[in-house]
């Protein structure tokens, strides 16, 4: 494994029967985990390979309410408030600090999106604040002539090798049972709907799942009839060696995405370049894709035809409760990183910051990102099968709302009221005939 996570022990004893069940063991799975063991619930979560082992220990460690679709601002806002009383609740540290985020500009176009997102975040309680050129260049640096940018002082960073092993641990201490290497092959239904999950290690018993299986979850619904649309895309990221303090939160500029780490290191990407794999899943969705594919957002991605297109989460193909499954065979994804990003952001760090000359890789690695065609993801329970629940499709930005959409399943999975409406979140906005949204997140 190309990343390292805090280790996480599994319960002793393993569970006949539980209230609910929850795949998958990221930021998402735990997060709902810990909601729900703290509401009293009995709640078991089972994850194939380790805790926090895909995308949930592979980010940036962004955490961000700062340029996300206004569908998503209620629950990045209310994560915020979370990922510090999370903190507190369990005693652990969770690598949360609140130091900020910048973005800089060197784009006009870029500014006037900033201010009319600005001011409808506004509305709903989020304030950041436009900077000058010579703000900009103040808060983070003069190599280039930015044109202005855009500051969140309320944003924060977290340590993705630690996030999600809190939560789970918090989860494990108010009661919730955690075992890894095991991995759900499928559900048990009676009188059509859930009566539980079959294990790698045998049936439990429960009323109600949720998927939390990020980049798997579209080719676990599947087997149930279910049409998640989802693209798998590849990110890449490293970890720089131990350098200067240049900046302590989060910056964002046109070529370079970097983070200060708790370590005294940076993690440091290249957003919006990633890859996507010619596979039967990416195939089947393509059209829902299309208003993503011609957007902006899409326009540095790769597309390549490789081994994805037998075996993974995109594959073809069906197994049955008995047999070893498709999560079985790959326990962690663990895709190489892109070695010309690498190569290219490690120049620009250099650029944008000569105080950090010297600075090396000391590790880097890919990880698949769950998309869904309006990069919003999807939190709802399924008609055709009822007590099954999905949390999936977090599009590269669920790490930071993590823990707020935790809550919010976990007050769904309660018949609580939720705190946000959960109407943007429904999958039949991608049902067939319905026009699909171009992505807003910015
Ligand atoms: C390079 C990169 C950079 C990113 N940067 C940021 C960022 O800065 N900020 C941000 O907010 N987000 C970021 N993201 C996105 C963020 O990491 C994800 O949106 C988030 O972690 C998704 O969490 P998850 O729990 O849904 O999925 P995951 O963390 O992928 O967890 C899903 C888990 O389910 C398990 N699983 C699947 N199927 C089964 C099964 N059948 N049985 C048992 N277990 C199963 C998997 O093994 C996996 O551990 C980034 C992602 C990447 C890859």
């Amino acid at each position: 494994m190309r990343i390292k996570v805090n280790a996480v022990t599994d319960n002793a004893t393993f569970p006949e029967e539980v209230d609910v069940v929850v795949i998958g063991g990221g930021i998402i799975g735990t997060s709902v985990t810990y909601e729900l063991a703290k509401r009293g619930v009995s709640v078991a979560l089972f994850e194939k390979g380790v805790i926090g082992g895909e995308q949930s220990g592979r980010n940036w460690g962004w955490v961000r309410q700062q340029n996300r679709d206004l569908y998503e601002l209620p629950m990045a806002m209310r994560s915020l408030q979370r990922w510090e009383e999370l903190g507190k609740e369990t005693g652990l540290d969770l690598g949360f600090r609140r130091h900020g985020i910048a973005y800089g500009t060197l784009n006009e176009a870029d500014l006037a999106k900033w201010e009319a997102w600005g001011a409808q975040a506004k509305q709903l309680g989020f304030v950041s604040h436009l900077l000058t050129a010579s703000e900009a260049q103040q808060r983070i640096g003069d190599r280039l002539p930015w044109l202005g940018g855009v500051w969140s002082p309320t944003d924060g960073r977290a340590e993705p090798s630690m996030a999600a092993p809190a939560i789970a641990t918090g989860a494990q201490q108010r009661g919730a049972f955690i075992h890894q290497h095991c991995a759900v092959r499928g559900l048990d239904i009676s009188a059509g709907r859930v009566s539980g999950v079959w294990t790698e290690r045998g049936l439990v018993k429960t009323n109600r799942v949720i998927c939390c299986g990020g980049a798997w979850s579209s080719r676990f619904c599947k087997q149930y009839g279910i049409e998640l649309p989802s693209a798998n895309i590849l990110g890449t990221a490293f970890k720089t060696t131990a350098a200067p303090e240049v900046l302590n939160g989060c910056l964002s500029t046109p070529n370079l995405c970097i983070r200060r780490r708790l370590d005294g290191s940076y993690t440091v990407a290249i957003p919006g370049r990633g890859r996507l794999n010619l596979a039967p899943q990416n195939i089947r969705y393509a059209a829902k894709f299309y208003p993503m594919y011609r957007s902006n957002i899409a326009k540095q991605l790769k597309v390549r035809l490789n081994g994805s297109f037998f075996s993974g989460p995109e594959a073809a193909g069906t197994w049955s409760n008995d047999q070893v499954s498709p999560f079985e065979k790959i326990r962690v994804l663990d895709p190489a990183p892109d070695k010309q990003i690498l190569r290219e952001a490690l120049q620009t760090l250099v650029e944008l910051f000569p105080d950090l000359k010297g600075i090396a890789i000391d590790h880097a690695w890919g990880g698949w990102i769950d998309t869904t065609p309006d990069l919003v993801p999807v939190i709802d329970e399924m008609d055709n099968v009822p007590g099954l629940f999905i949390a999936a499709g977090f599009s590269g930005h669920g790490f930071g709302i993590g823990p707020g959409a935790g809550e919010l399943c976990g007050q769904i999975l309660t018949n609580s009221r939720p705190y946000t409406d959960v109407t943007p979140y429904r999958l039949a906005r991608f049902a067939k005939g319905n026009a699909i949204r171009e992505p807003q997140m910015m």
